[in-house]
């Protein structure tokens, strides 16, 4: 896959307000938050998209989701809640081609989503 802006975070030649990170997993506060809480959990092996892996990743497809509810559990918000997204391609609204989860929070989220 090609390059993108949450390789260049991983490399450190962008800036980023990192929240989280392991061996697998780093999670920054995203750009343009949709809601009071919203980080961006990403694998450092780069997907473009969930198309994308297979099932020899998934151990880290759970580490993602469990560094976000493990950061939900840290923040103090998991018991009054949260929502994760995973956008995948055009009808999804993905616009960077590096997956990524993306953890909302701080407000009453609505279903069904736009
Ligand atoms: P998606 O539309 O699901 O692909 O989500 C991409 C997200 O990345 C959007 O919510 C953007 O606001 C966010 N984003 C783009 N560039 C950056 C950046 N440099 N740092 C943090 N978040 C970013």
């Amino acid at each position: 896959m090609s390059d993108t802006i949450f390789s260049k975070i991983i490399r450190r030649e962008i800036p980023a307000d990192i929240v989280f990170e392991s061996d697998d997993v780093l999670a920054f506060r995203d750009v343009n938050p949709q809601a009071p809480v919203h980080v961006l959990f990403i694998p450092k092996k780069p997907f473009a998209t969930l198309n994308d892996v297979s099932v020899s990743d998934s151990e880290l497809l759970g580490k993602l989701l469990l560094a976000a509810a493990a950061y939900a559990k840290q923040e103090g918000f998991a018991e009054q809640g949260y929502r994760t997204v995973i956008n995948c391609n055009e009808d999804g609204g993905q616009t960077v081609f590096h997956l990524h989860v993306h953890l909302l929070a701080g407000r009453h989220m609505h279903w069904p989503p736009g």
